[in-house]
């Protein structure tokens, strides 16, 4: 259910209808709008009884939702979701292109340095970077840790840049959420529930990657876990899906970025990386995913990719990333998008 607020509605009546709401032992969603206010309703086994709510002042209407997922959906929230990073122009959502870059795993301090600098001085606000990678093989390299955390955290202090890195299970989620600025739950962990309730308590957004063989409907319902315990802060990223084809790793599916954009007000990135796992169409395809509208890119950058202890194949040369972002402004000034520079601070910190 969803109680949709007057457009005039005082911040008290949007309160006093919230404390009504727990107190019918429900839980309460505030998501205030451009235009009004909509408080979702989640908890409830059945109907809510609405007559009491309808009554209540500030009150326009008590409507139920038809979707399956209710507060990813557009029904409560008309406006786009913008996550805003106090101090930097770098948002998830809204006109501004989000850009991530990085390495697929941090290797070591000299190689996310290097890697850091050159996306950095190309224009990415985000930086990316595994400190604990879910690997097919126990014998591939797992990650950095906690080390690669610190590594991260140093690289925001240095170039500005926010940082962005996945959490694989509950114990790596404690530490990735007190090092990063996004705490990303990859492709493999899309539906492990008990996670996303993990990351929904978090205090930190969160990008959560679309399964590889996740319908739209299992993507949102994935990103609903998360709102539902309260954290409303969630970005979307498409990175292909497993089909028939074997010219590419994955297949990348840019049609789900309007389908999502249709349905949910939450922002929806791209990564080209794994959704081909091949460097030659990287740049193609990040053309493309914003000549479609995506929010955002995840691009995976190595300075030396033959050396790169995972993904080697599909990490774009510090050049190679240079001329994919002129590109990517071009096609972003033709569909009305930029891609927002980060403070003054830290451009001095880079050209130090
Ligand atoms: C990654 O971003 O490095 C990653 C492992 O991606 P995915 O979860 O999409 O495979
Ligand atoms: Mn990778």
């Amino acid at each position: 259910m969803l109680v949709v607020m007057k457009a005039h509605a005082t911040e008290e009546q949007v309160r006093d209808v919230c404390q009504k709401i727990e107190k019918m032992g429900y839980r309460a969603h505030a998501m205030p709008g451009a235009q009004r206010t909509a408080i979702g309703i989640t908890g409830n086994k059945g109907e809510v009884e609405a007559g009491t709510l309808e009554e209540m002042p500030g009150v326009q209407e008590v409507i139920a939702v038809s979707k399956p997922y209710k507060l990813v959906s557009r029904e409560i929230r008309e406006d786009n979701t913008v996550i805003r990073f106090p101090g930097t122009a770098a948002t998830l959502g809204g006109p501004g292109l989000a850009i991530v870059a990085g390495p697929c795993a941090i290797e070591s301090r000299e190689q996310a340095f290097a890697v850091a600098e050159r996306v950095r001085r190309a224009g990415a606000q985000f930086f990316r970077g595994g400190a604990y990678k879910p690997r097919t093989s126990p014998y591939s390299f797992q990650g950095l840790g906690e080390e690669a955390l610190r590594i991260m955290a140093e690289i925001r202090e240095q170039f500005g840049m926010k940082i962005i890195t996945e959490a694989i299970d509950h114990e790596s989620l404690d530490l990735v959420e007190r090092y990063a600025d996004v705490i990303q739950i990859g492709a493999r962990n899309m539906q492990n529930f008990s996670l996303l309730k993990r990351a929904g308590r978090a205090r930190k957004p969160v990008l959560l990657k679309r399964g590889m063989s996740a319908t739209l409907e299992e993507f949102l319902m994935a990103a609903e876990y998360i709102l539902s315990e309260g954290n409303y802060n969630v970005a979307l990223c498409e990175r292909g899906v497993r089909t028939f084809a074997d010219h590419t790793r994955n297949t990348l599916d840019l049609s789900v970025v309007p389908a999502v954009q249709r349905l949910s007000h939450l922002p929806i990135l791209v990564d080209p990386s794994h959704g081909t796992g091949k460097r030659n169409k990287v740049t193609p395809l990040s053309r493309a995913a914003v000549a479609v509208g995506a929010d955002g890119l995840l691009v995976e950058v190595h300075h030396q990719p033959d050396q790169a202890l995972s993904d080697g194949p599909q990490s774009l040369f510090p050049d190679q990333f240079d001329e994919l972002m002129t590109q990517v402004r071009q096609i972003a000034s033709v569909v009305g998008r930029g891609v927002p520079e980060i403070g003054m601070r830290e451009t001095l910190a880079v050209s130090r």
